[in-house]
């Protein structure tokens, strides 16, 4: 039952989080066992347990409570084998359920612990999550074109959509898309594909430079026949690694070699990317991801109920389309939530339960990331005491200019908004002051000033609670 409960509230949480948070974090946590309420968990070194007192764990134990019906409250505890611990664990013991979650991450925050893995899958088996198929995607009009394209360039790889590159929203299926061309082609084919998301790629580098061995690190991406990478928004700025990537895409390219990438926006809307990538980006296909209509929204809700053996009344599933539209993921996320509601506590669900159940999910995913300008504008200004208004408008008093900034990048980095609309919502401040802001944040949260990358954090966390609320 208290396994049952962990791995629900982990599946919601994996659901509420950015991918690569979650990869980061969540894959080397170990759930150590309950007493009365009080919940141990396993972290593998005083790092992660720093980040998850700051960062995680109000969200676990919210998470859990809810889920569970009862307070839980978390207990942090440093045990550097505790993944060894697990898998050693005697069968007929309760089994302590590990966090499993196929991550392309091989740079884990925690490098120091990187001798802790014990025999796992090897990381190519691990860059690629079994679930993101071709057979598990469902195409509609919002997808037919990238999709068909993905399943062209699988069946066929480095020849008539070379490169390509798919873009739109968070939580539409990019990662998906690209990842079932792996698994195609890793099933019928020995050709090597790599997955690689360009957050790892970047770390890879920088501690290939670290440790001198970046001509392993070129042999790696050069060697492959299909190069997959994902979310290549994170290169903005990475001079370097952008400079490495070029390279790399070049000898691919000119071998006629497959590349696919994925990006979280259009090409042109990149900022810090020299001339010459991004020239490569946007050579050849260039595939752009909408959200789905309606009919394409309840036949994904269906095949999930198919996939996860459950069934749901139609005005369960057309309520949760109805209400759910920007992002697939959403809609992921109520099915778990009923799912994990219906099995702890053994009930069918009704439309009633169903909205009861969904309300939290719904309320926050009327914007399309669940967090909106106006609920970061008050966390921000409750933290520091000042007035929404005052951080809106234009007095340069320094006791609002360090909130004003810090609103406005957390707007950038927790919502879909433009620059121009942030503006807007700043009593109609131009997309370049707010551009200025948000990159002077970065710059010294880059810097790592202790002080603020706290604040930050907490503020983040907040901001992520109380959108659920
Ligand atoms: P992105 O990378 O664009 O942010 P993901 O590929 O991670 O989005 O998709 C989010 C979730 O939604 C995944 O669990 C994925 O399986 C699911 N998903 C997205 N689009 C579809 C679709 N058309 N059919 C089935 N599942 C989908
Ligand atoms: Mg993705």
């Amino acid at each position: 039952m208290m396994d049952e409960l962990w791995k629900t509230t982990i599946a919601q949480i994996k659901d509420s989080l950015p991918e690569s948070d979650f990869s980061s974090w969540f894959t080397r946590l170990v759930f150590g066992g309950e007493d009365n309420g009080k919940v141990t968990l396993y972290v593998p070194s005083a790092f992660f347990k720093d980040k998850f007192e700051a960062s995680f764990k109000e969200l676990i134990e919210n998470t859990m409570s809810e889920l569970g019906g009862q307070n839980y409250s978390i207990i942090l505890e440093v045990k550097k084998d505790a993944q060894k611990l697990n898998s050693d664990k005697k069968s007929d013991e309760k089994p302590k359920t590990e966090t499993s979650f196929p991550s392309s991450s091989n740079n884990q925050p925690a490098a120091a612990d990187q001798k802790n893995k014990t025999s796992k899958p090897s990381v190519d088996d691990m860059m690629f999550n079994p679930s993101y198929t071709f057979e598990s995607f469902v195409p509609g009009d919002n997808s037919n074109f990238a999709y068909s394209a993905c399943m062209a360039i699988a069946k066929n790889p480095g020849s008539a959509y070379n490169p390509c590159l798919l873009y739109g929203g968070v939580g539409l299926g990019k990662t998906h898309l690209i990842q079932s061309i792996g698994n195609y082609i890793k099933k019928n084919t020995k050709q090597k594909v790599v997955y690689v998301t360009a957050e790892n790629f970047t770390n890879e580098y920088i501690q290939s430079v670290g440790e001198k061995k970046t001509q392993q690190f070129k042999n790696k991406y050069r060697k492959v026949s299909i190069l997959l990478m994902d979310d290549i928004q994170f290169l903005q700025k990475k001079a370097e690694t952008q400079n490495e990537l070029f390279n790399t895409f070049n000898d691919l390219y000119d071998t006629g070699r497959q590349i696919v990438f994925t990006c979280d926006r259009p090409v042109e809307e990149l900022k810090d990317i020299t001339d010459r990538l991004r020239s490569r980006f946007e050579r050849g296909l260039n595939i752009d991801l909408l959200p789905p209509n309606y009919e394409t929204r309840v036949a994904i809700l269906r095949k999930k109920c198919q996939e996860k053996g459950v069934i749901f009344s139609d005005e369960v599933l057309d309520y949760i389309a109805s209400n759910i539209s920007s992002n697939v993921r959403a809609l992921e996320s109520c099915l778990t939530k009923l799912i994990a509601y219906c099995q702890l506590l053994n009930k069918d669900i009704s439309l009633e339960t169903a909205k009861e159940q969904l309300k939290h999910i719904i309320s926050s995913n009327n914007d399309t990331s669940g967090i909106s300008i106006d609920l970061i504008l008050r966390v921000v200004a409750n933290y520091f005491n000042v007035s929404v208004s005052d951080i809106k408008g234009k007095n340069k008093n320094q006791s609002v200019v360090l909130p004003r900034q810090i609103a406005m990048y957390l707007c950038r980095k927790l919502t879909d908004y433009s620059t121009t609309e942030i503006g807007n919502e700043f009593d109609g401040k131009n997309h370049t002051t707010v551009m200025y802001n948000v990159q002077k944040m970065e710059a010294r949260l880059k810097s790592s000033e202790k002080e603020i990358n706290g604040v930050i954090d907490k503020l983040e966390t907040q901001i992520k609670l109380e959108s659920r609320k």
